[in-house]
């Protein structure tokens, strides 16, 4: 069950702190594209996105973007980014979070995961051990098994509260 209680909770990307996680040494993102960067339904990235991955890359992080989304989703977002990135990743499996940190030459302690699921992003680079941030999934609007899982997280949730595990507090 601790494998999918993220090291962080934050409401979007935006409120990363990356100057602190830079303090700690990391110094790469692996991050999830639908519905952590954008909403699973834009096929491209917004300005302030744009502004974010400028600011990133300025303060000298590495990032790459895995998904389990298919080529044609992931490529036609990435290239005009120049953001490298790992379509069919199957995450939570492990191949593809060690296959981006070979890329980007980093260790595990190294690295930061950041997605909006729990059994993929969290599940995924916990399961390796790497510093994982749960966003808030930017869109509701998404298929049937990203819905059924949602609901399973609801439950985890509830778990983890009544457990006295969440740090932070959910916000409705
Ligand atoms: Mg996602």
């Amino acid at each position: 069950m601790k494998r999918i209680i993220p090291d962080e909770f934050v409401q979007s990307i935006y409120e990363i702190d990356f100057n602190q996680l830079q303090r700690r040494g990391v110094k790469g993102a692996i991050v999830d594209l639908d519905n952590t960067l954008v909403e699973s339904t834009r096929p491209d990235a917004t300005p302030e996105l744009v502004q974010w991955l400028d600011q990133l890359q300025g303060l000298g992080f590495k990032v790459m973007i895995v998904s389990n989304n298919n080529r044609t989703r992931v490529s036609k977002f990435a290239l005009p980014l120049q953001v490298p990135y790992i379509h069919r990743a199957k995450k939570p499996l492990s191949s593809a979070f060690r296959r981006a940190m070979r890329k980007m030459e980093i260790q595990p302690e190294q690295t930061v995961v950041i997605g909006d699921q729990l059994f993929t992003d969290v599940l995924g680079g916990n399961t390796l051990g790497l510093h994982t941030i749960l966003v808030v999934p930017v869109s509701r609007s998404e298929g049937m098994f990203t819905k059924f899982n949602r609901v399973a997280e609801r439950l985890v949730f509830r778990w983890m509260k009544q457990k006295g595990l969440l740090g932070w507090e959910e916000k409705k």
